[in-house]
């Protein structure tokens, strides 16, 4: 079965399950019956820091625990969610969650740092992103500046107007915008410097030779240059080795986050770690 094959070779669906539609069929019962039951996913956090390595906030990243399989990685059902509705009402699950854990942290007074959450192109211009927010964020008494939104440039191309409008509206609610895995997609210029954004998240794919490869040493160095003429900010993710953390340094970049600093933690591994450092009151 696909658990004897170990966590790391983990199989959800069988392989004679060839039929993609047979495939969607069977992963969207699963997976609705997975979002009514409560307790199937939860989120792990990995810090983000910054140039003296003081963590500044975290990214949440969701998990499935399934009853049968096993714990699920978002790469095995976050495609296959976006392809039905159901990546919203994961997303709205998601973003519940990961005020309630604000919450937790307020109660056990450690010092709040933003969440960010990743978004996808779907959800943002599906149409009560901003209602949902607003009315979670008033549940909550938190203020909209401890949330963050990583939206990926894929949606940009499929409305941008309407992507511009809610991200506006989000703006209101103080709320921080990011582009995730900057530079894979393809947004242009014109449409970067229309978005009112905040933050460039230098891929990964970037990142991994940045100290190594001539090109995408550039590369990073081209967009960092580029953020900061548009008055944004970057971050790095998936920064592995102190090399390559080195150069993203020397070349002006402001936060960081990868395997070298930090893995994702649980809730209470996040809890631990802020009161070992001191962050709390
Ligand atoms: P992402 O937003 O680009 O998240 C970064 C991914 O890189 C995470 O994988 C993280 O664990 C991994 N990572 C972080 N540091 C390192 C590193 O130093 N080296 C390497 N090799 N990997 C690193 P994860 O948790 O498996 O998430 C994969 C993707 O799934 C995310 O990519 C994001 O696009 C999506 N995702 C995760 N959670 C959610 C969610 O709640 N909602 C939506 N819509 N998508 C999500
Ligand atoms: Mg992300
Ligand atoms: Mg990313
Ligand atoms: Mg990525």
């Amino acid at each position: 079965s696909a658990k004897q094959k170990g966590r790391d070779h983990f199989q959800f669906f069988h392989p004679d399950m060839a039929h993609k539609a047979l495939k969607q069929f069977n992963f969207e019962q699963s997976i609705r019956q997975a979002l009514q039951e409560s307790d199937q996913f939860f989120l792990n956090y990995q810090p983000k820091i910054d140039a003296q390595r003081s963590i500044i906030g975290f990214e949440a990243l969701v998990r499935w625990l399934h009853p049968e399989e096993g714990l699920i990685m978002p790469g095995e059902f976050i495609p296959l969610a976006e392809e039905s509705d159901c990546i919203i009402l994961l997303d709205k699950k998601v973003i519940h969650q990961a005020i309630e854990q604000l919450q937790v942290w307020r109660e056990q007074n450690l010092k709040l740092l933003p969440v960010s959450i990743n978004i996808s192109g779907k959800h943002l211009i599906s149409g009560n992103l901003v209602s949902f927010i607003q009315a979670e964020l008033e549940r909550s008494g938190l203020d909209g500046s401890l949330i963050e939104l990583e939206i990926t440039e894929g949606v940009l191309l499929t409305d941008f107007e309407r992507c511009i409008t809610v991200m506006t509206e989000l703006k209101t609610l103080n709320i921080s915008l990011s582009i995730d895995d900057f530079g894979t997609g393809y947004s242009s210029l014109n449409y970067l410097k229309r978005l009112p954004i905040d933050i460039l998240k230098i891929d990964r794919s970037f990142v991994e030779e940045c100290d190594t490869l001539k090109e995408d040493g550039q590369i990073v160095s081209t967009i960092i240059s580029l953020a900061h003429n548009l008055e944004l900010k970057t971050i790095a993710e998936g920064v592995e080795t102190l090399e390559q953390f080195n150069f993203l340094l020397s070349k002006g970049c402001e936060a960081f986050q990868g395997y070298y600093f930090y893995r994702p933690l649980s809730s209470a591994d996040i809890c631990t770690l802020l009161k070992a450092l001191g962050n709390s009151h």
